[in-house]
């Protein structure tokens, strides 16, 4: 977490916003999009603000959002969750994984994780003290085998860290995996924590399951996601978790000294984003799929080796093709040649040392921009 002079190191995304925002380049790196959320939705938070939502909120959440998240897990997928017991909103799913993480291992228990890794899972297992154990999932297919898993898990497992759909690799685990992880954790007594914040961020024909859903998974099962993805509002924070009440009682102890409470008038206006209609929010996911096959077509016409995303704001490039090795030492450079920011995949590795060719892009971008990206890494060659 820190440098050898014990300074914070700031995360690969921060350095690639810095990066793009230094050189003018276009910031396909960190993924945020660059339009906001429903306009419903933004106005509620207005509305919110306007009409006296701006001191603490309850500690698990408004009412309305809990309730409407339940109808939504219900909804969506089948899950009944109980909104005042089953369910905690959070700063983010970055808060949901932290505490979830904190409450539910003690120093020295093992965690397993999907590689490549989302970054913040590195640090909440450090802070918790717990000890990362990945599983590797290989270019290109990036498929989660049982090998894979079973050599990762040990007596001193206590979870499983799953993120599905996955960032960065843009895969959506299908059942055969999802099984694979359920088996895993029902014999071994383990509890899955289930980050499934781009859980509408998906192109057909591919589908997110929640893996609570599979048999005998919804009792060892926390179940994690984000408003800032669904609704393009990353900055609002408001995330939340669905798990069974003993859980979420551990996970409510670690919140309330982490933040407390946070973001009351967003949480109205989520409530209500949940509430929008079904093809509402399958239009979401739709559109950015056309924006996320514009971005593949246009890496691949650039010279890049792409596999095409399931879903999530991002596609994977490989930039061997092109004749580059290292992509860290690309991304710094790709300012330069090409006007266009991305984060090296090396960044989501066990040890960000190794050199890997391939490069993360963000495709939650106004067309025109993409477009324009695309353009220019084509000039490259
Ligand atoms: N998990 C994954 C896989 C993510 O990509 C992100 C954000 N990009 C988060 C968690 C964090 O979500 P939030 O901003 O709601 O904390
Ligand atoms: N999750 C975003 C990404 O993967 C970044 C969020 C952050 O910067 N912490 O790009």
């Amino acid at each position: 977490l820190l440098d050898r002079n014990g300074v914070p190191t700031p995360t690969i995304f921060a350095r690639m916003s810095e990066l793009a925002a230094r050189t003018g380049a276009i910031n396909l790196g960190q993924g945020f999009p660059d339009t906001d959320g429903p306009a419903v939705v933004l106005e509620s938070a207005v509305d919110a603000i306007r009409s006296g939502a701006n001191q603490y909120p309850p500690g698990r959440g408004v009412a309305p959002l809990r309730q409407a998240i339940a109808r939504h897990q219900s909804r969506w997928y089948g899950m009944e969750p109980d909104p005042d017991t089953e369910i905690l909103v959070t700063a983010g799913a970055t808060e949901a994984l932290t505490a979830s993480i904190i409450a539910l291992t003690e120093p020295g228990d093992e965690v397993v994780v999907l590689e490549p890794i989302y970054d913040s899972y590195s640090a909440a297992i450090e802070m918790a003290g717990a000890v990362r154990r990945t599983v590797r999932l290989e270019w290109p297919e990036y498929r989660l085998t049982a090998e894979a898993l079973t050599a990762a898990v040990s007596g001193r497992t206590r979870l499983i860290l799953l993120n599905t759909p996955h960032n960065p690799t843009g895969r959506v685990l299908d059942r055969a995996e999802l099984d694979l992880v359920a088996a895993v954790a029902r014999e071994r007594g383990l509890i899955v924590v289930a980050d499934e914040v781009y859980e509408h961020l998906t192109f057909a024909p591919h589908r997110h399951t929640p893996i609570a859903t599979l048999p005998g998974m919804a009792e060892r099962t926390v179940t994690i996601s984000s408003a800032g993805k669904t609704f393009s509002v990353t900055g609002w924070k408001i995330g939340w978790l669905h798990a069974q009440r003993d859980i979420v009682d551990a996970i409510t102890a670690v919140k309330q000294f982490l933040t407390y409470v946070n973001g009351s008038p967003f949480q109205p206006a989520v409530a209500l984003g949940l509430g929008l209609p079904d093809d509402e929010i399958r239009a979401i996911g739709e559109d950015l799929g056309r924006r996320s096959t514009l971005l593949t077509e246009g890496l691949a016409a650039a010279g890049f080796g792409v596999r095409p995303s399931d879903g999530t704001y991002f596609v994977i490039a490989d930039a061997a093709p092109l004749g580059y090795t290292d992509g860290a030492a690309l991304c710094d450079d790709l300012p330069r040649l090409a006007g266009v920011v991305g984060v090296p995949v090396q960044a989501f590795s066990e040890n960000p040392s190794v050199p890997s060719s391939l490069v993360r892009f963000a495709c939650c971008k106004r067309p025109e921009v993409i477009a324009e990206a695309a353009g220019r890494l084509a000039g490259m060659r």
